[in-house]
């Protein structure tokens, strides 16, 4: 891997990892017209409930955008990871 690659990999990952907010939003409740408010990342508007569970979505974030920005490339979008980033346990350690 080059220095290039390198400084792209480096972008897409952090790109990634600032755009997504463990944060709050409002839900809508069906037969209500009162939006609930729930944990889980604002962007996506997708709920979580615990740290693992945001760090496991980033992965899958970072993942897609590897997929999606060397789609066609020789680049391997895992390249840096010996492993899937979704395959990467975030379980507490037994
Ligand atoms: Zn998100």
């Amino acid at each position: 891997m080059d220095n290039a690659e390198r400084v792209r990999i480096r972008a897409i990952v952090k790109a990634e990892f600032t755009k997504h907010r463990f944060d709050y939003f409002a839900e809508s409740v069906p037969n209500s017209n009162r939006p609930i408010v729930v944990p889980g990342c604002s962007l996506c508007r997708v709920r979580l409930q615990t740290v693992p569970q945001f760090v496991d979505h980033l992965c899958e974030k970072v993942e897609a955008a590897f997929e999606r920005e060397f789609a066609g490339s020789t680049v391997n979008p895992a390249y840096p990871f010996p492993v899937a980033l979704h395959n990467i346990s975030t379980a507490p350690p037994s």
